[in-house]
């Protein structure tokens, strides 16, 4: 996970992922946000609505597949990196085998759901057909401390609402 890996395009993009995902934060829902690219160019975007559509598979990487499908007209996301501002989980790196991108980069470590290691890593084995490029830890921080202050807000609600006399 050395920083050398990402260019300053990737940084850009993720950038842009953050913005979306302060979407999400803005919205009560959990702050992830993903960014689809084709040959260079942002093609789809989008940010975690699972509590907005009640739809447990609404995270910003499986909106930006669908969204990046639609545009190109074509399931097959051939060429195309996802920029996500938290490691896959495993729904997610099952979508982004499926729609064969080539490249994944993400942002902070998600230690319950991982699929790249911090729960479980699904890219560890050779996939038979197609090979899936990974890196993870692009501005890190940001989305870390995105996730912390949601958390921080989430739980003081909480406390809130358990204090207030009946
Ligand atoms: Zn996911």
């Amino acid at each position: 996970m050395s920083k050398k890996i990402f260019s300053k395009f990737d940084r850009e993009i993720m950038k842009e992922a953050l913005l979306e995902a302060k979407k999400s934060f803005y919205k009560d829902e959990v702050p992830v946000g993903a960014v689809l690219v084709h040959n260079q160019k942002m093609i789809a975007r989008s940010h975690n609505q699972m509590e907005e559509l009640q739809d447990p598979s609404a995270h910003a990487e499986v909106l930006a597949l669908r969204a990046g499908a639609a545009i190109l007209g074509d399931w097959r996301l051939l060429k195309t990196t996802l920029y996500t501002t938290l490691e896959p989980c495993l729904m997610c790196a099952g979508a982004l085998f499926l729609a064969r991108v080539e490249r994944v980069v993400w942002g902070a470590p998600d230690l319950r759901h991982g699929a790249h290691g911090s729960y479980i890593n699904v890219f560890k084995s050779k996939h038979p057909t197609h090979t899936l490029q990974i890196e993870g830890g692009l501005l890190k921080e940001a989305s870390a401390t995105l996730m912390r202050e949601f958390f921080n807000i989430q739980r003081k609600r909480d406390e809130t609402v358990i204090r207030r006399p009946l």
